[in-house]
């Protein structure tokens, strides 16, 4: 059946209910407008992006998160540490070696878990949370984004209009697709496949919930080694798309995995024990952003934004951070009668500025940095480093890398020319 109802109106209405919608709605209700967040999935539904970064704290914190995150049974995360082509683990980065701070541990979570928390979150704050409920267009009025149209399950069709739309729909990116702004990013073609196994190898104590990051022979690409709990391990490969699945339609993801996994000495061993326990998954998870991080009446947020190589896990900060931040550039509008492109998109130089940081961080390893051997030579700079990696993008110290990296890179271009 299918039918339509009269409009509803409202401030702000998100599409989406990731990370990225629960914290944008969460954060304007908390300022006091009124939200309608529409998500077209029942929760909890099946999500990647299980490794947190220890920034996100500070926005979980913000939505009062904390006691639900230290009361999960999720593994708790101390360190991210990197295992060379040749199956050596390098120099472990536990967060804050040095100096341990509230934030020093987060965790590795199951995301049909956690986005499940985040969005009933988001309601408890008051949010008017509609799952099963698919946003089919964005309304406009010239370039002014006015509302949007959605349709519930049983096929009925209702426009919600409101003074911002908040695209936070994931990968779909529904405004920068229908505005044609998305521009990919040539250097990261990259594709991932993955699958989840239990009773694989555990370290103990702090390390028990460590990311690891292992190369493969010929630094073609690397796999992620994430632990969970109830004794299951997230473990998947990252590596140039063409490399991995051209030319091979057709052919079985096992054999492929399979053949990577024989290409990983780090990751042999810690599977001697480990039946697999669910089925393969693919992405082609090309690197993108928009040109624009808001427009007359709307803004994106999270993966709707830009997606970056997973190789950091940071993912679901850049969703958090986005989130937060757009909400409050709206909030600060709605209250001045201000809902423009500048005032929606205040927050967009330094959180690209942010990324960027992190972009670098990625390109680099893919270039063969080694963190090994940056740290020997730069011993007072692993403090910085380390924060690149937790996650501490939004400050101009950890531009202290930057120089050293691009020493360490001349070097090495010298030494092939020489060779
Ligand atoms: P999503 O989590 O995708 O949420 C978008 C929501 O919008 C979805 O629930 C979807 O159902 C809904 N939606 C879409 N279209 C509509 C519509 N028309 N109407 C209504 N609802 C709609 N990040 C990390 O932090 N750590 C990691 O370890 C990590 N690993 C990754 C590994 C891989 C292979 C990939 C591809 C990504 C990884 N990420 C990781 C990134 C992470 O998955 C994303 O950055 C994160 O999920 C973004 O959150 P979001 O809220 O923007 O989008």
């Amino acid at each position: 059946s299918s039918g339509t109802s009269e409009p509803i109106f409202t401030d702000v209405v998100v599409i989406g209910g990731g990370p990225a919608g629960a914290t944008c709605s969460t954060v304007l209700a908390q300022h006091g407008h009124k939200v309608q967040l529409f998500e077209r999935e029942r929760f909890p539904r099946f999500h990647i992006g299980e490794s947190l970064i220890p920034e996100t704290y500070w926005v979980l914190k913000r939505l009062n998160m904390l006691d639900k995150m230290k009361g999960s049974h999720f593994v708790k995360k101390f360190s991210v540490q990197f295992v060379t082509d040749k199956g050596k683990l390098s120099e472990p980065f536990y967060f804050h070696d040095n100096k341990p701070h509230e934030c020093s541990q987060t965790w590795q979570v199951l995301r049909s878990e956690f986005d499940l928390l985040m969005l009933r979150n988001a309601a408890e704050h008051g949010v008017e949370t509609h799952e099963g409920v698919r946003v089919l267009e964005v309304l406009w009025e010239g370039s002014r984004a006015v509302g949007v149209k959605v349709e519930d399950e049983a096929g009925i069709v209702r426009e919600v209009r409101s003074k911002v739309v908040v695209d936070a729909s994931g990968q779909s990116s529904m405004i920068i697709s229908r505005l044609g702004l998305r521009k990919w990013d040539n250097d990261l073609k990259k594709a991932a496949l993955w699958t989840y196994w239990e009773n694989a190898y555990r370290d103990e104590g702090r390390d028990e919930g460590a990311t690891h990051v292992m190369q493969t022979a010929g630094k073609k690409g690397w796999f992620w080694y994430i632990p969970l709990h109830n004794n299951i391990v997230s473990i998947g490969i990252v590596a140039d798309y063409e490399y991995l699945f051209k030319n091979r339609e057709g052919m079985d993801p096992e054999a492929i995995y399979n053949e990577q996994v024989s290409l990983c000495p780090g990751l042999q061993p810690r599977l001697t024990n480990a039946k697999r326990v669910a089925p393969f998954r693919i992405a082609k998870e090309y690197t993108y952003r928009s040109t624009k991080v808001a427009g007359d009446g709307w803004a994106l947020v999270g993966d709707a934004f830009g997606f970056l190589d997973p190789l950091y896990s940071s993912g679901v900060l850049l969703a958090l951070r986005s989130g937060s931040v757009a909400a409050d550039a709206i909030s600060e509008g709605l209250k001045n009668g201000d809902t423009s492109e500048a005032q929606l998109g205040k927050w967009g130089p330094d959180f690209i500025t942010g990324m960027e940081r992190m972009k670098r961080l990625v390109c680099e390893y893919y270039d063969g940095f080694s963190f090994g051997r940056f740290v020997k030579k730069h011993p007072h700079l692993k403090g910085h480093l380390t924060d690149l990696l937790i996650g501490d993008l939004f400050e101009d110290k950890v531009d202290d890398v930057i120089e050293p990296m691009n020493e360490m890179r001349a070097e090495k271009a010298a030494m092939l020319a020489q060779a």
